[in-house]
């Protein structure tokens, strides 16, 4: 198990066993186990430093053969102070001066990729994560939006996105990420109480979360996230409950609530809860993830998958309910299967049959770039097999349905015959009430869905149970 017994406090029976909405509390209990999120398949956890396997040069010139759109990303990594809890690739840092100096090498990076690239093919999506992107002054932010012109060719609807540390934002950063043509924004907000905040490291009133809002807003950002945590330390069902009523009245287009990751092998700042007894147990959490899947499905937002919420006009729920959904390493996205090419250090890229992870420091990933070389520290190359099983996946968690005839024309064989087995292993979960059959495949009941990816684990040769490599399902 990943979460801290210390303090164990479970809530009366009664209290859980009252399934609100459609949750089915037991069925996720029994079904808690450790798994990846499928971000990508294999998880990244496969990854190995074998890079001469990739054969770079190579896969992005097939890339470039089977063209299509791009999507770009750059992780920006600095931030100012840490916050506890935090499981990000960052650079903690006060000196102003590393975004411009990381700005520079973004710009070697970025003329070294892009002089492999089919300049003909479009970006169609771009997102700027970190740390904190607004760590970089605004003037520095026009000028990554002029690299990113001068180094590739961005479609007129490209949808441009970029993570917001209320914090860390003022209205010149809003106003220069317009000007450079963001027009999407994820707001990490996490928990409004000031007690978890003071445990967690990181103060932010809410008047920060609103003014962000009407700065993103008036400057004509369409769809805005936020970002939510359960299970970090001294949060209550009470006291989440209150956190849900002010980012509520944000009025935010789309909702994601993360389960807190407690991984202190990897991110030994986190050591620090463990060592103050403050994380909430599991009961607690699965508590907090009820009330959160009750209040935002009764706001009327629409349950996308795993922990995703938008609003029922939303392009994520358009997308939904149309088949169109796609999943990468940003989560849920409206675009079809783009070829990902990433930026800065630890980012991940990814091509039909590769991925590749940069250098995770800043020395590895610049002595990379003065030798002339992509910052590549490890990755991946699929196999056909792996590929099939992508789509498989992939489709499971984006469709809530395995339908046979379309899996069967995706991965060019009869899916049914090819994967007998893996559906056979599926019975316990239909008879559980997470599928059901269907004409012509199987569909995810609304049990089911907060689940999905124990569905589609089924199908992922590479899964054993390992607690300590992946975060709980819930
Ligand atoms: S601002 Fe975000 S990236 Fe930076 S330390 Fe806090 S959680 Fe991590």
């Amino acid at each position: 198990m990943l979460w801290p017994f210390h303090r164990p406090m479970i809530l009366p029976t009664e209290t859980l066993s009252a399934p609100p909405g459609l949750l089915d509390l037991d069925l996720i209990r029994k079904y808690s186990v450790a798994g990846p999120r499928y971000t990508s398949y294999p998880p990244a956890n496969h990854f190995t430093a074998e890079t001469a396997t990739l054969a770079l040069d190579e896969a992005i010139a097939e890339d470039n053969r089977a063209g299509g759109p791009i999507s770009l990303y750059f992780h920006l990594p600095f931030c100012e102070t840490r916050c506890w809890y935090c499981g990000c690739h960052t650079v903690i840092t006060r000196r102003r001066a590393s975004a411009s100096e990381y700005l520079d090498d973004l710009a070697r990076e970025m003329r070294l990729t892009a002089a492999k690239l089919d300049r003909a093919r479009p970006v169609t999506q771009i997102h700027l994560g970190g740390g904190t992107p607004t760590f970089f002054p605004p003037d520095e932010l026009r000028r990554l939006g002029a690299l990113i012109r001068e180094h590739f060719t961005v479609a007129a609807d490209c949808e441009f996105s970029v993570e917001i540390d209320p914090r860390r934002v003022t209205e010149e950063h809003v106003i220069a990420l317009q000007e450079i043509g963001a027009n999407r924004a994820s707001l990490g907000v996490q928990d409004t109480d000031p007690r978890v905040q003071l445990a967690i490291h990181r103060f932010q009133p809410n008047s920060q979360n609103i003014r962000a809002f009407e700065w993103l807003r008036a400057h004509g950002f369409t769809s805005i996230n936020v970002d939510l945590i359960y299970g970090l330390p001294l949060q209550t069902p009470d006291s989440f409950a209150r956190t849900i009523v002010d980012v509520l009245g944000l009025g935010p287009d789309r909702l994601s609530v993360f389960s807190y990751a407690h991984i202190p092998w990897i991110k030994p700042s986190q050591r620090i809860f463990e060592d103050r007894e403050q994380l909430p147990g599991p009961e607690l959490k699965l508590a907090m993830f009820a009330l959160a899947h009750e209040k935002f499905t009764a706001a009327g937002y629409v349950d996308i998958g795993l922990d995703h919420f938008a609003r029922p006009d939303d392009a994520l729920a358009i997308a939904q309910r149309a088949g169109t959904l796609h999943r990468n390493f940003q989560g849920y996205s409206t675009r079809a299967d783009a070829s990902l090419y990433s930026f800065g250090i630890s980012s991940i890229s990814s091509t039909a049959d590769t991925y590749r992870q940069n250098h995770k420091t800043l020395e590895e990933w610049r002595a990379a770039l003065d030798a002339g070389q992509l910052p590549v520290e490890r990755g991946m190359r699929l196999t056909p097999e792996d590929q099939a099983r992508r789509t498989i996946i992939m489709r499971i968690m984006c469709d809530r349905r395995i339908d046979f005839a379309k899996l069967s024309k995706l991965i060019g064989t009869d899916f049914v015959s090819m994967y007998a087995g893996e559906l056979a292993s599926l019975a316990e979960l239909i008879a559980d009430g997470l599928l059901t059959p269907v004409d012509g495949g199987l569909e995810v009941t609304p049990r089911g869905v907060p689940l999905l990816r124990v569905i589609a684990m089924k199908f992922d040769a590479y899964f054993v149970t390992a607690a300590r490599r992946h975060a709980q399902t819930i």
